[in-house]
């Protein structure tokens, strides 16, 4: 994991860390050398640019150059914007006292969202929950399929009723739930290749019929800018609370996991970082920040 990023930044930070001495001149080059790395593991780069602002602000002040150890304090002043860029860390579920949560996952087809909705599902058993899987894609013919799979893996019961458009699946599965004391709900709704029309009209639907407590946008953190995109326009076009960033095993750049929160506004609740149902995170900022400075 942020194989790339580490590497090159360890390179850049390794070269502060070893100088007695600093100039504005030096620590300028330093962190243009810093924003190029941040560039390549395809960092968003108006996030980017405001990054470089905040350190350049506070390095190449007279306490930084004048200080004992320059260098350190200028990697220490990056790692905390890095983890000021990524926000306080917020994994909460507000879960209802009484009735029924209901958490609604949505994404783009392939994002992960089926396999991070067992995830979810498992994690909330294991607060003492009673989930209900509702099984609402019916856009990719596996994804029923899938979702009963992981149910059964985790002896976790699936909602579905074939012939039901989406909408009437969920408010069924809520229902259901009602009846047979499930206390969470989570919904795992349908995804497209790409963002369209009909995509939003059906998330729409579900979401002002159904008024989910928490809407959580899947997406692939492999896929680095086009994962923040799709955030941005999920985010303007629907609305949501929070992001799970499934796939963070196979990112070597860390681009989406750094920019989501500056260009959305909301917080990385959870990471994936496995293909198996155990393998989800809750996301702290601090320790991405330590994992990518080493
Ligand atoms: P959906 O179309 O959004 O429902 O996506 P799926 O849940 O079917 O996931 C697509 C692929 O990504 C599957 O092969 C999953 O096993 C895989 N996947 C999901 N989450 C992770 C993860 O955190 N890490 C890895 N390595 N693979 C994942």
């Amino acid at each position: 994991m942020f194989e790339s990023i580490t590497n090159s930044l360890e390179a850049v930070l390794g070269k502060f860390r070893g100088k007695g001495r600093l100039t504005e001149g030096n620590i300028k080059d330093g962190l243009h050398e810093v924003r190029l790395a941040l560039l390549e593991a395809d960092v968003n780069y108006k996030v980017v640019k405001n990054f470089i602002k905040q350190v350049t602000e506070r390095s190449v002040g007279e306490e930084v150059i004048k200080s004992v150890a320059p260098g350190q304090q200028v990697v220490k002043i990056v790692h905390d914007e890095l983890i000021k860029l990524m926000g306080e860390s917020d994994t909460s579920i507000p879960f209802k006292e009484g009735g029924q949560t209901v958490v609604m996952l949505v994404g783009l087809q392939g994002s992960g969202k089926t396999t991070t909705a067992g995830k979810l599902a498992r994690l909330m058993l294991s607060k003492g929950k009673k989930p209900l899987l509702a099984a609402a894609d019916i856009q990719r013919p596996a994804a029923v399929e899938q979702l009963k799979t992981l149910g059964r893996q985790l002896d976790i019961q699936v909602y579905f009723e074939k012939d039901l458009p989406p909408t009437k699946i969920c408010s069924e599965a809520i229902k259901y739930a009602k009846e047979n004391g499930h206390d969470v709900v989570i919904l795992d709704t349908a995804g497209r290749l790409h963002i369209d029309n009909e995509l939003m009209l059906e998330l729409r639907e579900i979401k002002d019929t159904l008024t989910p407590d928490q809407i959580y946008f899947v997406c692939d953190a492999m896929t680095g800018q086009d994962a923040v995109n799709s955030a941005r326009e999920f985010d303007e076009q629907l609305g949501f609370d929070g992001v799970i960033l499934s796939k963070l095993d196979g990112d070597t750049r860390g681009g989406a996991a750094l920019s989501i929160r500056a260009v959305t506004g909301k917080p990385i609740k959870f990471v994936g970082i496995g293909e198996k149902l155990d393998r989800l995170e809750e996301f702290h900022p601090d320790r991405m920040a330590s994992r990518i400075l080493g």
